[in-house]
């Protein structure tokens, strides 16, 4: 405060209400990196930074009938508002899709859309995060959850993952550590299948135990799978979901195996917490868009899209085939996830290198990717970067992967 009672404007900032925001907002940070990916954005740059679904392989024509079927036949319906759990015939859909990962007898009450996964997974943080509590979650994780969880103050706890994912012992050990050092740990976060950003696959074996844990110790679990439909090779384990209908909640979304324009996602909830699911999103949305639920109900009514999916599979494969061969030939002194499925690959470094350091001189080189400390709470990740290969050709994959060799040889100097 200022002696007249004023409060003092802190930092340099130039925003006159700097100092009137609360707290939480400290936690809406913009990466570092924003703005270097501002520049990664131009044409003549092989971005394998993003995570951006290639829609282009979607039947356009196909999503337009949809669209104006919807609009014919429902216009009144897909102009108005509408429940704040979403459109019953779209969660009908909903539960035919978690079917496929073994989700099965859920009832079509506990299925609650949303504007994408992402406002779901804000929905659950706002529900269960007081300041101060724990979320534990893999190392790495996803970007976008940890900045869900910071902005509601909590503080997120990394477990040790492998190429089979979360590592049951760590996990008994991370709880056990917090525990007596009296921390509040509200759930688990967890992406279970095609990791998000490490390209990995909690195995079949593991899941029980994970789960296990979890129950032992009173710790919710929130199961976020965008990607679990999108493998290479043989199909992702079934859904935690499927074998613990109480004690997890599940996060899924069309936004890979449709579109993220249509911005609709859900969760599938325990019983016991839909309803406050439910008044979270009424009171955050009312009720989420009527005319992308019916557009996308309409389009999972119509349109082949489990043939859809597979033709998706079939772009990602040879995407990451690509990038896997080119890691390969040009940066053999590496080391790589291999993923089997979904969009990104984890490349760890010899620890001289800082991927967030050398970022602005792969840009120059014409080349982008996400350095590994995006996806840490606590700042580790330095010498790892994520490689997405779902957006680029194979060909710029290629000369990407080609470019970042000059970049890391240089760094290297090789
Ligand atoms: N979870 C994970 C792991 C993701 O990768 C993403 C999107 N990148 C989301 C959630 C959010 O997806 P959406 O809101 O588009 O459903």
């Amino acid at each position: 405060m200022s002696t007249d009672g004023v409060p003092e404007r802190t930092g340099n900032n130039l925003d006159p209400w700097y100092a009137n925001y609360a707290e939480r907002a400290a936690g809406f940070a913009a990466s570092e990196v924003r703005a270097l990916f501002a520049v990664a954005s131009r044409p003549e740059v092989v971005s394998l930074a993003g995570g951006m679904p290639f829609v282009s392989a979607l039947p356009q024509d196909l999503i337009t009938t949809s669209m104006d079927r919807v609009m014919r036949e429902q216009g009144p319906t897909a102009l108005q508002y509408g429940g704040g759990a979403g459109i019953p015939a779209l969660r009908e859909h909903i539960l035919d899709v978690m079917s496929l990962e073994g989700i099965r007898g859920a009832s079509v009450d506990d299925v609650v859309t949303s504007t994408g996964s992402q406002q779901a997974l804000d929905f659950v943080a706002k529900l269960f995060l007081d300041p101060g509590d724990v979320v534990l979650a893999e190392a790495p994780s996803y970007v976008g959850a940890l900045g869900v969880f910071r902005s509601y103050q909590a503080s997120v706890v990394h477990v040790a993952t492998d190429d089979d994912g979360l590592i049951p012992e760590a996990l008994r050990e991370t709880i056990g550590f917090l525990r007596s050092q009296g921390r509040r740990i509200k759930f688990l976060y967890t992406i279970p299948n095609f990791h998000n950003p490490a390209g990995v696959t909690l195995s079949a074996e593991r899941r029980p135990e994970i789960l296990e844990i979890c129950r032992q110790n009173e710790i919710l679990v929130l199961e976020d799978n965008p990607y679990g439909l999108l493998h290479f090779d043989e199909p992702a384990p079934n859904a935690l979901r499927s074998m613990d209908p109480e004690g997890v909640i599940y996060l899924g979304s069309f936004s890979k195996t449709l579109a993220p324009g249509f911005r609709v996602g859900w969760a599938l909830a325990p019983h016991a917490i839909r309803e406050k699911l439910i008044l979270a999103a009424e009171s955050a949305v009312l009720s989420p868009s009527s005319f992308s639920q019916l557009v996308v109900a309409e389009y999972l009514s119509t349109v082949d899209w489990r043939g859809q999916i597979d033709t998706f599979r079939g772009v990602y494969r040879e995407r990451k085939d690509a990038m896997i061969e080119a890691l390969g030939e040009y940066l053999p002194q590496l080391r790589w996830t291999n993923p089997n499925g979904g969009f990104y690959v984890w490349v760890t470094m010899p620890d001289v290198l800082d991927s967030k350091q050398m970022l602005p001189r792969a840009v120059r080189e014409l080349v982008a990717y996400t350095p590994g400390t995006a996806f840490f709470a606590d700042g580790r990740g330095r010498h790892a970067m994520r490689l997405s290969y779902c957006y680029p050709t194979p060909e710029a994959i290629r000369l990407g992967i080609r470019r970042l060799a000059t970049v890391i040889n240089g760094e290297l100097d090789l």
